[in-house]
């Protein structure tokens, strides 16, 4: 295992498990470890953790993160994470959802059911366990809602909602009592199963905890937890008119399925005592035991260039300024993935940028730099010309043989790393094979007319300071052979069609006389007779500010115009067959996916996924 730095959340786990606070607990019947155990022996899992989504959109990066941290801290402490759909808002949750985020965490690398692995059991028996849901417990909150009705710990509260507004008071401003605070239990027991009955109308009254309207923490001052809402449940049906508040349901499903660190993002901070507070009454009530889960807050992530929230997410979808969820430009990971980034660069991120407790913003250049750390010895090596212009070899056919096309070969890896212990054998490393004939397409910009001082690359005969012609620059065609320039072509608008040089023989790549003349650039090509058209769609940032939605700014004035860019490009013959989702280094180009959506039949669709360098601070 590698080792990883410690973090706040680390230690306290460590800390839990060194003093053996949730040593005690008895397995209560997860339907991710079912096969394993049963009702009643000790919980199996050391630490239990759980990622909670609202099945109400597609997961981001920031999700990325959580779901890294959660699954990955039960991963590393012999524990579980369960994938807990938190589906107690009826109205904007759906199955479509449900699915994308199933997917996202396996994309992801994780199981929600990993005890087996964690004990070196066999992990099979477990996976295509069912996720949890927050819907399966409604019939327990509303008994805990009962309990703490009972308990005078609750009450139905019938104020207008503009008077719960004006009472609850604010910061340094203590609240007012409701009228009917003073409610009896009878009271409120008959008030509330006719809120369930459907006797009231949507939004007439609310259950409310009974805690401290002067209390600092407005959070404490007597929330709702039980609301009248008629709508039909993804999951429910309309089996329910009531439906919990997410306050009060959270922590139910938490101490249900036993978790023991409720890990959440620091908005959450002030819902803590709550937390802790219903967790106690409920205990007390005897529906619950204790050792009850901790919540503990991380900071959130802010990524520049992007933006996390679902609902402006939806609203670029909505509004067309991005082709869906899984646009390329989208931080969404359906997003990323058709992108091009792999599930281990978001995993390297996620320990890259660690956890913590204060919010900060992180460069973005910091995901792609995980991304290139990932493909730089794994991704295949190709040629492609993204720009292309037709290069002639005037004295091709004397020199080689008329129409002759010559074989050349490149390796498709890197050789491996200096002292690496892993990477291809010696021998083993896969060739790449494409000829060279009398014409090639090269890059526009890998030719001038008139080369700045220090100019490289291609340049035609020009006259030097005493009179006399110089003769064209030498480059290698990389992998061919070695070419000196001798001139150009322009159309009618003086755009230069077709760029003319001369092959030097004898100097091929890989040949005895490939060091006997020198070329002051190596540059990429693709043969005219071989090489294959592909789109190629050349992603920029999405957003031309660094905090597009900071501070309430227009986040849709940010949208960067130049964001996508498409070109027919050339590429070379080893890439006829590559499948969707192939990774590829385009050599001087950077890093390249081919399309999980449009690449296929013949069709070539490669996405730029970043370049070699990080050219974000320029
Ligand atoms: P949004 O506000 O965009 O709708 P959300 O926080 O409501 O997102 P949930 O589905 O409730 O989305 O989130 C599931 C989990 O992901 C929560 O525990 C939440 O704290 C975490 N999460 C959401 N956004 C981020 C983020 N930017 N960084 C880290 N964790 C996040
Ligand atoms: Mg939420
Ligand atoms: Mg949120």
């Amino acid at each position: 295992q590698d080792h990883k730095p410690s973090n706040f959340l680390r230690q306290i786990i460590e800390n839990d498990l060194a003093q053996g606070t949730y040593a005690s607990r008895r397995w209560a019947g997860s339907p991710g470890d079912a096969a394993h155990h049963a009702k009643g022996e000790p919980d199996p899992a050391k630490i239990r953790t759980r990622f909670p989504p609202e099945p109400n959109g597609y997961l981001h990066v920031g999700h990325a993160k959580s779901i890294c941290i959660n699954f990955g801290l039960a991963k590393e402490y012999g524990g579980v994470c369960h994938l807990r759909f938190d589906d107690t808002n009826p109205e904007k949750e759906d199955t479509e959802y449900v699915n994308s985020i199933i997917d996202a965490v396996k994309w992801l690398g994780f199981d929600w059911a990993q005890l087996g692995q964690a004990q070196g059991a066999a992990a099979s028996q477990d996976c295509g366990a069912a996720p949890y849901q927050a819907s399966d417990y409604f019939d327990f909150m509303y008994r805990a809602a009962e309990a703490l009705i009972e308990a005078g710990h609750a009450y139905v509260d019938e104020q207008s909602a503009e008077d719960m507004r004006a009472n609850r008071g604010d910061f340094g401003k203590p609240g007012v009592d409701s009228p009917f605070r003073t409610r009896t239990v009878e009271q409120n027991r008959t008030r509330f199963r006719e809120m369930r009955d459907g006797k009231l109308a949507d939004g007439a009254a609310v259950l409310r905890a009974k805690i401290d309207m002067a209390s600092p923490n407005i959070n404490l001052r007597d929330p709702a937890i039980y609301r009248i809402r008629r709508a039909t449940h993804h999951h429910t049906g309309d089996t329910w008119c009531i439906y919990p508040m997410y306050t009060f349901a959270h922590p139910i499903e938490d101490a249900l399925e036993q978790i023991t660190h409720s890990i959440c993002t620091l908005e959450f901070e002030d819902q803590r005592p709550f937390y802790d507070w219903l967790m106690e009454r409920l205990c007390e009530c005897k529906l619950l035991a204790a050792p009850s889960p901790k919540q503990y807050e991380f900071a959130r992530l802010n990524l520049t260039y992007v933006i996390t929230s679902k609902r402006k997410l939806a609203q670029l979808v909505n509004e067309g300024k991005v082709s869906g969820w899984d646009d390329p430009r989208m931080p969404t990971i359906v997003g990323l993935r058709r992108r091009g980034y792999t599930p281990t660069s978001l995993r390297l991120f996620a320990d890259r940028i660690g956890v913590t407790k204060s919010d900060s913003w992180i460069d973005y250049s910091t995901l792609e730099g995980c991304l290139r750390e990932d493909l730089e010895n794994t991704a295949h090596r190709a040629m492609a010309v993204l720009d292309p212009v037709k290069l002639v070899l005037t004295n091709w056919d004397e020199v080689m043989g008329a129409g002759h096309l010559e074989p050349c070969t490149q390796p498709a890896l890197p050789p491996a790393p200096q002292g690496a212990s892993q990477g291809p054998e010696e021998g083993s490393v896969p060739t790449r094979h494409f000829k060279i004939g009398k014409e090639v397409w090269i890059e526009r910009d890998d030719f001038l007319e008139e080369p700045p001082k220090g100019y490289k690359r291609l340049y035609p005969p020009r006259a030097g300071a005493d009179g006399q012609m110089l003769p064209g620059n030498k480059v290698r065609l990389k992998g061919g052979y070695v070419i000196e320039c001798t001139g150009c072509t322009k159309d009618a608008n003086g755009v230069i069609s077709e760029v003319q040089a001369t092959v030097i023989p004898d100097t091929k790549s890989g040949t005895p006389g490939s060091a006997t003349v020198k070329a002051s650039a190596a540059i990429t090509w693709v043969g005219v007779s071989d090489g294959l058209q592909a789109e190629v769609r050349l992603y920029d940032r999405l957003f031309a500010d660094a905090q597009p939605d900071a501070g309430g700014k227009d986040f849709l004035a940010a949208l960067n115009p130049d964001s996508l860019k498409v070109v027919t490009a050339y590429v070379e013959p080893s890439l006829a067959n590559v499948p969707a989702g192939a990774h590829f280094q385009f050599e001087r180009h950077g890093y390249f996916v081919t399309d999980r959506v449009d690449h296929a039949g013949g069709k070539l669709v490669f996405n730029k996924i970043t370049g070699l360098k990080d050219s974000w601070a320029k």
